[in-house]
């Protein structure tokens, strides 16, 4: 199986994206812990050792798949080391979806989510029917972590452990720029995916990475 992993601030498009991959090929560690109804509502982590046992589980049991894109781990720089200690030699790209502060601030705080797993923004992504989900007609909500006061902790976790994280994936790093032109760019990183070819996100890939950059991730 070769492994993908998606990683960005919340908001970056990471479920959007996996909306636009084959079903089942998508583990949004998110989703999964609300299915479970374990409380991550507070912005804060998880603890590592139950992720970490978690994702082992589900990458055992699905090991026949052809590929798989994890989305929303690794989250910290215990859970890298752990991913790589079992799946090193799988792990085939490490997508890091840029977007600023203030675009992830807009897009949590106005979106809205349904629980078959399709969300909605009125400027990027606008349901048909006000408050109804396009694909299955239930009406939407808006997730309780999905305030301006819990996204500036969700984004501070993220920023604290992201320089960590990267360092150990230097060698299979894309930096892939969701700024603008939202659906557009997550549809040339869903194909760059499914083909390998990165010619499908050669205009909005933010490179070469520089040798300044990669110091940079062992510093901090
Ligand atoms: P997400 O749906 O990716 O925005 O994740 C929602 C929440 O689930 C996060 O704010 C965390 O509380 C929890 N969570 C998701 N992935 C992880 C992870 N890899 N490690 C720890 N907690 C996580």
């Amino acid at each position: 199986m070769d492994i993908y992993l998606l990683f960005g601030p919340p908001g970056s498009g990471k479920g959007s994206l996996g909306k636009l991959l084959p079903k089942g090929s998508h583990l949004s560690i998110g989703s999964l812990l609300r299915e479970q109804n374990i409380d991550c509502s507070n912005g804060k982590l998880v603890s590592d050792e139950y992720i970490n046992s978690l994702v082992l589980k589900y990458l055992k049991q699905n090991s026949q798949k052809e590929f798989l894109v994890l989305d929303g781990y690794p989250r910290t720089e215990s859970q890298a080391i752990f991913l790589k200690k079992y799946f090193q030699d799988r792990i085939k790209t490490f997508i890091h979806l840029s977007c600023s502060d203030e675009e992830v601030i807009d897009r949590v705080c106005f979106r809205e989510t349904c629980n078959c797993g399709c969300s909605y923004h009125p400027r990027l992504k606008p349901s048909k029917r006000v408050g109804i989900c396009d694909a299955c007609g239930s009406m939407l909500k808006k997730r309780s972590d999905d305030t301006k006061e819990i996204i500036q902790e969700r984004l501070s976790v993220y920023k604290k452990e992201k320089n960590k994280i990267l360092r150990h994936f230097q060698d299979k790093y894309v930096d892939v720029s969701v700024e603008r032109d939202f659906k557009e760019s997550l549809k040339k990183i869903a194909q760059f995916i499914l083909s390998g070819n990165e010619n499908y996100i050669k205009d909005i890939r933010n490179f070469p990475i520089g040798r300044d950059q990669i110091k940079q991730f062992g510093r901090e």
